[in-house]
Formats: structure tokens, C-alpha cells, sequence
């Protein structure tokens, strides 16, 4: 059956397919997190029952409730905000993939909350790459301890980049910070080892999907062309 909310969400898929396409990737490669922030658990329902799994949130406790109000063992969840370290204790036990990591005392806390509880959880580390919000992720300067403190852990497994560009309407502009974040994974891909294993790229929402994928991203977080506008 078909409703607004499936075919935008075709039209997502679809658009990834094409930028695989015309840049000769395999569409299997991509990840497609639908971002789901403040838009109704019945969204949700309806695109794990069209088979979606990954889901993102960017708020701690809209992540919790929400883990808890869908409880769908299949569905994976996507930590993908400002990341307070005392906010960790709260999605550790349900948490797929915390994307937003950028610094040591965020891995020594999801490290020490997994291990009480004997899960593994991936994450990310945030890069800072835009200019616009000094913010958001880590200096470039910074990964090499980051990815030095990961070497470490049991329970944390650090997969990969995730970065935001800066926001316009016009996707070819950030082509520049997209690029700045694979070339830091490839100038980073000697760390690997231990716990870091450098392979996914997460970048790219519904303005610039496209250009993301064709400067390598793996993962793509995807809000407004999925659930529609947001009222913030
Ligand atoms: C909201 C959000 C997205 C999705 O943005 P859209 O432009 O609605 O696709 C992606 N990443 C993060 C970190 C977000 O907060």
C-alpha cells in the first residue's frame, strides 16, 4: 500500500540509486537513516513495516523514548546530536551506532556503560567541517589521539567520520567539506586496528545527499525528504 510517506521515502531510495549511478557505486554501500526527530511513532511504524530499519534521532531523550515506545528488536537506532557525555547512561543498553563522538571522555564513558552491561556499541567520531558551527565534532587536528584512545576498547568500536556541511541550498558548495572528510578518513586509515576500523563515512541529508555520495559517504542521514518539513 502506498501513502505520502512511503513514496518520499521511494524517492529517497531512489535518489541514492541514481547517485550511485552516475557515479559508479554500488547503492548497497549506502546506509539510509531516516532521521525521524519530533515526527510521530506512527511514522516510524509505517516505514519498518515497508521494511526500513535505521533510524536517527538527535536529542538524547527523544532517542530513549523512542527506543522504548517502538521496542522492535529489528530496528537500529542512530544516536546522531550534541552529544552530552552524561546523557550516554541513558541509550547505552539499546544504542546501535553513536555518530556523534568527539572526545576521549565520550568513548571512556560509552566504554565504561557498555562493559557493565556487556555490549559493543559502533560509533562514529564527528569532524567539525564546516566553519559555521565551531560546535559540531572535533577539529581535524584532534583525531589522531581520538582514534589512538579507540585502539583501547572492548565494547566501543569506532567505525568511521560523520560530518555536517555547512547548511545552503546549494549542495555543489560543500562539495569542498565532504572531500575534506574522506580524505582525513584516508589520511586516518593507518590507525586501524584494535578497536578502529575506518570504513563508513557519514554525510549527506536531504539538500546534498547526492554530492555526498559521490565524495564517498557510506551513510546518509535524511530527515525532511522522508517525514516532510519540521516545525523548528
Ligand atoms: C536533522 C538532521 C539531519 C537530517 O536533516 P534533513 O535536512 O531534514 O534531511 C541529519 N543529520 C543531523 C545531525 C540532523 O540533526
Amino acid at each position: 500500500m502506498s501513502s505520502i510517506l512511503t513514496d518520499r521515502y521511494e524517492n529517497v531510495k531512489s535518489r541514492i540509486i541514481n547517485a550511485c549511478r552516475s557515479c559508479g557505486r554500488n547503492p548497497d554501500e549506502i546506509t539510509l537513516v531516516a532521521v525521524s526527530k519530533t515526527k510521530p511513532d506512527s511514522d516510524i511504524l509505517e516505514l519498518l513495516n515497508h521494511g526500513h530499519l535505521h533510524f536517527g534521532e538527535n536529542r538524547a531523550k527523544a532517542l530513549e523514548d523512542r527506543m522504548e515506545s517502538i521496542d522492535n528488536p529489528e530496528a537500529v537506532w542512530h544516536f546522531i546530536g550534541n552529544l552530552q557525555t552524561n546523557k550516554i547512561k541513558y541509550m547505552v543498553h539499546r544504542v546501535n551506532w553513536i555518530e556523534s563522538i568527539h572526545k576521549k571522555k565520550a568513548l571512556k564513558e560509552v566504554e565504561k556503560r557498555a562493559s557493565e552491561i556487556n555490549r559493543v556499541v559502533n560509533v562514529l567520531v564527528q569532524v567539525n567541517i564546516s566553519d559555521e558551527d565551531q560546535k559540531s565534532g572535533c577539529d581535524p587536528e584532534q583525531l589522531e589521539s581520538i582514534l589512538a584512545y579507540g585502539h583501547d576498547l572492548k565494547h566501543t568500536r569506532i567505525l568511521g567520520l560523520m560530518g555536517m556541511a555547512t547548511f545552503t541550498d546549494h549542495p555543489e558548495k560543500v562539495r569542498p567539506e565532504f572531500r575534506l572528510l574522506r580524505e582525513l578518513k584516508e589520511k586516518h586509515q593507518h590507525m586501524n586496528g584494535g578497536g578502529v576500523d575506518l570504513k563508513h563515512l557519514s554525510m549527506g541529508m536531504t539538500n546534498d545527499l547526492e554530492v555526498a555520495i559521490e565524495e564517498g559517504s557510506t551513510m546518509v542521514r535524511v530527515g525532511t525528504a522522508i517525514f516532510g518539513e519540521r516545525n523548528y
